[in-house]
């Protein structure tokens, strides 16, 4: 596997050098992963990956492989490369490299030993009231340290010139409800492992009756599992915040210190907090005086421990591992140490690193030609939205006003974070997360006080991801997506489109779906659909839901349409946009065929191969209930099978497995 990586990263070194002479581009596309046995109107993922899927095997340290997974995996190596090899020419780089040092220094670590947990413990083993549990709950809370229910900051969906403390339902530490409630064995054989997880940290910790705390620590997480709404349905069920302020919350949620929680997080200086779910919170309250204040103890001390784990002892660390890791999503091995290192120093220091990652891998000629395909994307979107016959006349100018508006972010920022206050040493790992914390924190509170600051990226440019932002009306496409095979600046454009084109086409489709109608072009609230077109909208969406539920999920289970819906509309527009993004490139003139296939055909070759992908069967469990994606199989022919170019590229026809009769295939751009 290691010695493939390493082929692979190569390969794309040598790609990436300037050609010497003007030659034919290639066609970009993964020969090798083929499965020509399989025909591409049956099964246009198997075509494009079954040799792939055949000789590939998922990494020991990852619960899933694929295009995604190995970007990271390549993006982690550079930025190894780049961290291990600083200079420290200035204070910035020196604290890179300190923060880096303080997580590969296990010896330190170990010798610390637990010198630094056992004081925040013996304050939670002191909690005497329930005011003292509230105040243990929002300290915890404030410093990453494990608080039962995550504050963050973030748009107000009513008023989006203000930013407003968001706070979700929370305090269990269990992926999902699902695996507190069902009732096959499987379920049953993880709350055992998890009971025997809790065992393990408080014995190592010195707790007196650990499995009597584990046992009832399952108890409350159980009730408050209970309470919780599914995820499945908390897009939807985000018309159900609502907003407090403290006085409201004493009055409504009686039970819970609400003040004494607020405070250390400097909540109470907020004039509302939204609660996500606000029957959960009261049914939380409602318990608190109910549950004996040793098992409140017991319940923080684990979540506590579990937060910190990552940066202490090894015993701490492997239990870790051993439940969330092995049990939970089928992991084999951890992660090598160096990778912690980067992701912890990326995750924390990320405009840094990432100044120096974009420095180094991003090429800014690429940037032109990424433009091209941006404007060719947005102009593919006019020509849908004028034909778009489900919305009234002036819903469309409303969305072409907001096209005009819609700003694309290429690469990285022009403006990079200033870390002169943080604080960073070499020997002291817990400290330096602490104390990036605290200074994240800072700086986060500086933001609430300017919302309207724009030339903040949300993204760093070392994130393989693509993101939308609705409140903002800005697509963000960081330097690390930048790359093949999601853009390949040597390939000829047909795979571009149907792999960045397609990705970037589905992050400017959620600027209108359900949840970019409630903003205009400014990113300011504001609804501009009509009943009608929401009608006819939904009318469109029930037969992708459909169509998506009718498929399986490798589990033995049906997939939702409906919790995936959001999802698969973007995947559909985003293809359907990427092929006319790619006909109005040609201005008309005949592709070359390459490598046997014509320019469409690429395209949505590409586009199957950016979803190969191996998952294990205990993540996917995981996935199928926290994920709002469909597994990749069916996000790869599921978008295809509606469009009538993918039918006229392949010549798909009756009887073949992917053909859908004209008038049944989706049809919303
Ligand atoms: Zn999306």
């Amino acid at each position: 596997m290691i010695a493939r990586a390493f082929a692979a990263l190569l390969l794309c070194l040598l790609a990436s050098r300037p050609a010497a002479s003007p030659e034919p581009l290639k066609s970009g596309l993964d020969l090798s992963s083929l499965d020509r046995s399989v025909r591409p109107q049956d099964d246009l993922y198997r075509f494009a990956n079954g040799a792939w899927l055949q000789r590939t095997q998922i990494p020991p340290d990852r619960v899933s492989y694929g295009t995604f997974p190995e970007l990271t995996d390549r993006t982690e190596l550079y930025l190894r490369e780049i961290i291990e090899n600083l200079a420290g020419r200035n204070a910035t780089e020196r604290k890179i490299r300190d923060f880096y040092a303080s997580v590969m220094d296990e010896r330190r670590i170990e010798e610390i030993g637990l010198a630094t947990v056992q004081p925040v413990l013996q304050r939670i083993d002191s909690i005497d009231r329930t005011q003292a549990l509230a105040t243990e709950c929002g300290r915890l809370s404030s410093g990453g340290g494990g608080g039962p229910f995550q504050a963050s900051a973030g748009v107000d969906a009513r008023d989006t010139r203000r930013i407003v403390i968001h706070v979700s339902q929370g305090g269990t530490l269990l992926p999902d409800r699902q695996y507190y409630l069902d009732t096959d064995s499987v379920s049953a054989s993880v709350r055992r492992a998890y009971v025997a997880y809790l065992t393990t940290i408080y014995r190592a910790t010195g707790r007196a009756e650990p499995e009597a705390d584990a046992a009832n620590v399952l108890e409350l997480e159980v009730a408050l599992a209970r309470a919780q709404t599914p995820a499945a349905g908390s897009r939807v069920s985000l018309a159900h915040a609502q907003a407090f302020n403290l006085r409201e919350l004493h009055e409504r949620m009686p039970g819970f210190d609400w003040t004494a929680w607020a405070k250390p997080q400097g909540l109470d200086r907020a004039a509302v907090i939204i609660l996500g779910q606000p029957d959960f919170f009261s049914a939380f309250a409602k318990r608190v005086e109910d549950v004996p204040l040793r098992t409140w103890k017991a319940w923080l001390a684990a979540r506590y421990i579990t937060a910190i784990s990552p940066f202490s002892v090894k015993a701490l660390h492997e239990a870790r591992f051993e439940f969330f890791g092995r049990v939970l999503t089928g992991q084999r091995a951890p992660r090598a140490r160096w990778k912690q290192a980067v992701s912890l120093v990326s995750a924390h220091m990320g405009d840094a690193v990432g100044r120096l990652y974009a420095e180094k891998h991003f090429r800014p000629a690429s940037r032109d030609r990424i433009e091209r395909i941006v404007g060719n994307l947005l102009e593919a979107y006019r020509q849908a939205v004028n034909e778009a016959d489900w919305m009234a006349p002036p819903t469309r100018g409303h969305a072409l006003a907001k096209l005009d508006r819609l700003e694309t972010r290429i690469g990285h920022p022009s403006r990079w974070r200033d870390y002169s206050q943080l604080d960073v040493r070499p020997h002291d790992l817990m400290g330096n997360v602490e104390r990036v914390q605290k200074f994240d924190n800072a700086y986060h509170a500086r933001r609430l006080a300017r919302p309207t600051e724009t030339d903040h990226w949300f993204v760093t440019p070392q994130t393989v991801n693509a993101t939308y932002l609705p409140w903002r009306n800005e697509v963000i496409l960081p330097a690390a997506m930048l790359q093949p095979p999601l853009f390949d600046p040597d390939a000829d454009d047909a795979v571009n489109y149907g792999a960045l084109g397609a990705v970037v086409g589905h992050e400017i489709g959620h600027a209108f779906d359900q949840q970019g109608r409630r903003y205009d072009g400014s990113g300011a609230a504001f609804d501009w659909w009509t009943p009608a077109d929401h009608q006819s909208f939904l009318q469109r969406a029930r037969l992708l839901v459909d169509q998506f539920s009718g498929y399986g999920t490798g589990t033995n289970e049906r997939l939702n349409g409906q919790v995936t819906l959001a999802e698969n509309l973007g995947d559909l527009a985003g293809l359907a946009v990427a092929v006319r993004a790619y006909r109005i490139s040609l201005q008309k003139k005949d592709p070359p065929v390459i490598d046997g296939f014509t320019g469409e055909q690429r395209l949505f070759v590409r586009w199957a191969q950016l979803w190969r992908t191996l998952v294990r069967d205990e993540y996917l469990r995981q996935a199928m209930l926290t994920n709002h994606h469909a597994p990749a199989e069916h996000r790869a022919n599921g978008a295809a099978v509606n469009l009538d170019a993918f039918h006229s590229a392949f010549g798909v026809q009756p009887g073949d497995k992917l053909f859908v009769a004209p008038k049944e295939r989706v049809r919303i751009w």
